[in-house]
């Protein structure tokens, strides 16, 4: 069963057949994939669901710009996609899964299709949803192995070598090997720790603490989960199943929406992963928890109950609950909307040490700056259910962070602030009141990574521009300077601290984030926290080694030259596991 239309779906919307000239930009081209995975049947057959990516230069692979997808099975060379046409615009051509099981776990073509698709769909998100561009953390293509020989527990995004692997195993439902990455969420999820890591680099490297990796997790998560969910065929199908024949759209409650969206959640994160169940209450001491998994967890269905509500509350207004279509719709349209509500907070939140609230923040004040006027109280669902789990702003009132900044200096030009780093760190410099209130040291460098123009459109068709740019400071403190800087240690003190910064079109400053550095206080905090974390209990993952695998000539061998399977050291571990 396919959502959508399938048939030529693979052709381009238009092109221009006067020059000959394609001219793709901005084209989108729909893909057959699994709506959930190779186990999810709907009344016709596999659940499918139509996604939409933009139209790319592809090579075998397939490869695109930003992705090197290899399938390789044991004892087989890597699969080589044998593409549709040799001129533009060279797009996959669109296929079919087989609708046998058996079929479907040995076909690498459909394996291929499968998770370009869902790779490049998610890289879309958060590109329309951001008004930019997102990068990897080292550059160049994101190589995704989708058929690799790793063990479960080692399949994860590996930041260093910019590699997402894929391993596969048995089920007890066939007696094929079952290829993880044909399993949506799991490829948008470690797709999601990639485009993150490559935005905020600092969330998940050697002094990242656990509410940041967390902060990973709960992200990546519910990018899976809603992705998933924001397929109307999907919710239809949690609905009946649920309600069965006698489902009755005018009972359905929150409790009983929370449920369907639960029992996808746990359907998907429940594969042998450390997640607790979406329908277990919030743990109390989950701020505390030391698994990244765990810990995100509890965002995660602080973000279902916002959908939950948001939800209900469509189904409420005049004809909501008209027909199955229309409830479920609704459910996968909110889902939508509130995962865009959470990819936009990205824009909004430091650097480095990012907490609960710092995303609470983000989602309000990224949300504010695209829609005003929030008719349905969207913002307000949020606020509700963040400060269920303990999660309130400490100062509400000052959303954007720039009411003490009234009268700042602006020696900077236009046109090099939306693009130049040094002209943002001499905006911070000549500012005084700025650098007392991030406790900038003034003797060191202040490091800006980045400034990017953005380009947004709200749900009402409001263009937002900002420019938006990260700085950071970061040394080493010796024990006798910690101590002296008000530092209860006994080693040396790694001190980091930055800020977010948004300009509008104006170059005016409207939105600041800030990780105090010289702040004895926060700094103390952390090291408090890395302190409970120094334990046993963190230990490494035991890693299985990995035999090599002698490549055989198969069937369906690189018909063009194919790209090197990724060598990654056997000891290495995953940044982020499956
Ligand atoms: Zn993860």
């Amino acid at each position: 069963m396919t959502t959508g239309t399938n048939p030529g779906s693979s052709n381009p919307e238009h092109s221009n057949p006067e020059t000959g000239n394609p001219g793709h930009s901005g084209l989108q081209v729909g893909l057959t994939v699994l709506a959930e995975g190779p186990f999810t049947r709907g009344p016709d057959g596999l659940l499918t669901t139509i996604l939409r990516v933009p139209v790319e230069r592809i090579g075998p692979g397939p490869r695109s710009a930003r992705f090197d997808v290899i399938v390789r099975r044991a004892g087989e060379k890597p699969f080589s996609l044998d593409l549709g046409s040799a001129t533009p615009p060279w797009m996959i051509v669109d296929e079919n899964p087989p609708s046998d099981l058996t079929a479907l776990l040995q076909d690498s073509r459909f394996l291929a299709q499968q998770v370009y698709a869902v790779a490049a769909s998610t890289l879309a998100l958060f590109e329309s949803t951001l008004g930019r561009r997102m990068g990897w953390v080292n550059g160049g293509r994101l190589t995704i192995s989708a058929y690799d020989r790793v063990a479960y527990r080692q399949s994860g995004y590996y930041r260093d070598d910019g590699l997402i692997r894929f391993g596969h195993k048995r089920d007890g439902r066939t007696t094929k090997s079952v290829p993880l990455a044909l399993f949506r969420d799991l490829v948008a999820h470690e797709v999601t720790h990639a485009i993150v890591d490559g935005y905020r680099p600092k969330w998940a490297d050697s002094h990242a603490e656990t509410d940041q990796l967390a902060m990973h997790e709960a992200m990546a998560d519910l990018v899976a989960l809603l992705s998933v969910f924001s397929t109307q065929t999907l919710v239809e199908k949690l609905l009946t199943q649920a309600g069965g024949d006698d489902l009755d759209l005018d009972t359905l409650d929150e409790a009983a929406l929370r449920n369907d969206l639960f029992r996808l959640g746990d359907g998907l994160f429940k594969r042998e992963s450390a997640r607790p169940s979406l329908s277990h209450d919030l743990s109390p001491d989950w701020r505390t928890q030391r698994d990244p998994h765990l810990r995100g967890g509890a965002i995660v269905q602080v973000l279902v109950r916002v959908v939950s509500r948001l939800w209900l509350q469509r189904l409420d207004a005049p004809g909501g609950r008209s027909s199955l279509y229309q409830v479920s719709r609704a459910g996968a349209s909110v889902g939508g909307q509130v995962l865009r509500m959470l990819i936009r907070s990205l824009g909004y939140m430091a650097p480095v040490d990012v907490t609960w609230e710092d995303l609470l923040r983000g989602i309000l004040a990224a949300d504010t700056a695209v829609a005003p006027d929030d008719d349905l109280d969207y913002r307000g669902a949020v606020v509700r259910a963040f400060a269920e789990a303990g999660i309130v702003l400490p100062n509400a009132k000052d959303l954007y962070g720039v009411s003490t900044f009234a009268g700042l200096r602006y020696p900077v030009r236009l046109a090099a602030l939306s693009s130049d780093p040094e002209e943002i760190v001499r905006f911070i410099w000549e500012n005084p009141r700025l650098i007392a209130a991030a406790k900038i040291d003034p003797t060191r460098p202040i490091s800006v990574a980045r400034v990017r123009p953005t380009l947004r459109v709200g749900p009402d068709g409001f263009v937002v521009s900002e420019i938006g740019a990260t700085f950071t400071q970061e040394f080493r403190l010796s024990i006798t300077d910690a101590r002296r800087f008000g530092l209860t240690t006994r080693g040396p003190v790694f001190i980091r601290g930055g800020g977010q910064l948004r300009f509008d079109e104006g170059g005016r400053l409207i939105f600041a984030a800030l990780k105090p550095i010289l702040d004895p206080v926060r700094q103390q905090t952390k090291l408090d926290a890395q302190e409970l974390m120094t334990r046993p209990a963190d230990a490494a993952v035991p890693v299985a080694p990995v035999a090599p695998v002698a490549p055989v000539a198969s069937r369906r061998a690189a018909r063009a030259p194919a790209a090197p399977a990724p060598e990654v050291s056997a000891r290495r571990k995953p940044t982020f596991h499956t």
